[in-house]
């Protein structure tokens, strides 16, 4: 396979990290963050927004499975739990994409259990797709249609997370 189409420009990409990052940095002013990366698609994301972020921030990963080639399978499944007890803290979970739902909440049923002072969401693309959950997404990147992308953190099969701009396939 070949990459066809860039859809989202490295440029555009930075410039909506930066906004992004202003945002938290405005909303979390004074409070301590603590961001869970969902592995792997989300480390591109993180890493770029670690940079632009002046609160007292750390940082911790999650793995869940839900995905196999280019159709969805259904299930989630957690593959690596996080390292840190998330008691009593503000809690910002990055994802690469949001598509129908299904891993974020269900991310969320398990996290809102461990009783969090806070949890919100912040997806880098927003695939316009049939939703099977209306989760509250604070930070929202782009909106997308609903063909499979990769690059930014995305791949197919192991392939073209590297690329800085966002890409369909051919
Ligand atoms: P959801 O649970 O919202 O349906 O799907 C979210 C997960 O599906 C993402 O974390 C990602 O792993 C995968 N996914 C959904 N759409 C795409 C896509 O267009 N490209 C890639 N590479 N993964 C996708």
């Amino acid at each position: 396979m070949k990459i066809s189409k860039e859809l989202i420009s490295e440029s555009e990409i930075q410039s909506k990290i930066n906004e992004i990052g202003d945002q938290i940095n405005e909303d979390y002013e004074g409070q301590d963050l603590l961001i869970i990366g969902i592995l792997k698609g989300a480390f591109i994301t993180v890493s770029d927004l670690a940079k632009r972020l002046k609160v007292d921030v750390s940082f911790d990963f999650i793995s869940v499975s839900s995905y196999e080639g280019t159709e969805t399978s259904g299930q989630v499944k957690i593959e690596k739990d996080l390292d840190i007890d998330i008691s009593g803290k503000n809690i910002l979970i990055v994802e690469d994409i949001f598509d129908t739902g299904l891993t974020l909440s269900y991310l969320k049923k398990i996290l809102d259990s461990r009783n969090p002072k806070s949890l919100e969401f912040m997806c880098m693309f927003i695939k316009d797709t049939d939703k099977t959950t209306s989760l509250d997404i604070k930070y929202h990147g782009f909106k997308i249609g609903p063909e499979f992308v990769v690059g930014y953190g995305l791949d197919f099969e192991g392939k073209y997370r590297e690329l800085p701009y966002l890409a369909v396939l051919s």
